[in-house]
């Protein structure tokens, strides 16, 4: 939704519009549609007024943008969402030549990672597994090197075991605790710092 009118919905062609996806029968094509709705402003019975909008009841046929095929009253659409439509032909043709995470099937170049970015796919004993998914298979693969004195983290950028936390004995009283490795400095626990510097 755009934040046109100070984020409410407002009549705009932003505002009014939808994609929606219709799959080819014969191809099993991802069809991208662009429906345009049509918007009333209304006020409701608490006084509340803003846009409501409703898809036209007309029923069309779609032709199939890489078949040909034309499929039966699919339902409204303003138009065929060309780019959309291309997007989805590379991406089908990427999947043909496999261009897929082994694992969970996500596509080299289309698909992405909230955070991260996109996809890359890498051969992991000929497999091909994106950067999450590798990390998963080597954080099982390799062993936790964390012991009594050390703790380990997967760290699925790095594709290893970062040391996170060592157990130290405080110089005074020779209680041992935990500590973060950036904070190995720290000699004296907490109770024995503050003693000293009282
Ligand atoms: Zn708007
Ligand atoms: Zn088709
Ligand atoms: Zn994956
Ligand atoms: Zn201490």
């Amino acid at each position: 939704m755009s934040n046109c009118d100070f984020n409410r919905p407002c009549n705009c062609r932003d505002c009014r519009t939808v994609y929606d996806t219709i799959i080819c029968p014969i191809c099993s094509f991802s069809n991208v549609v662009v429906i345009e709705r049509n918007a009333f402003y209304e006020t409701d019975r608490k006084g509340i007024s803003g846009y409501r909008f409703e898809t036209p009841d007309e029923v069309l046929d779609l032709t199939c943008f890489k078949c040909g095929y034309v499929i039966k009253e699919v339902g409204y659409y303003t138009e065929l969402y060309q780019e959309g439509c291309v997007l989805n032909i590379l991406k089908a043709t990427a999947l043909e030549h496999g261009k897929v995470c082994a694992s969970c099937k996500k596509v080299e170049g289309f698909d992405y990672f909230s955070g991260y970015g996109e996809a890359k796919l890498q051969n992991h004993n000929g497999e091909l597994l994106c950067q999450e998914c590798l990390g998963q298979t080597l954080m099982r693969q390799i062993p936790d090197p964390s012991n009594e004195n050390e703790k380990y983290e997967f760290d699925k950028r790095k594709l290893s075991w970062i040391l996170k936390k060592i157990k130290i004995e405080c110089v005074d009283c020779g209680r041992k605790r935990w500590v973060n490795t950036e904070n190995r400095w720290k000699t004296r626990c907490i109770t024995c710092f503050k003693n000293m510097v009282k």
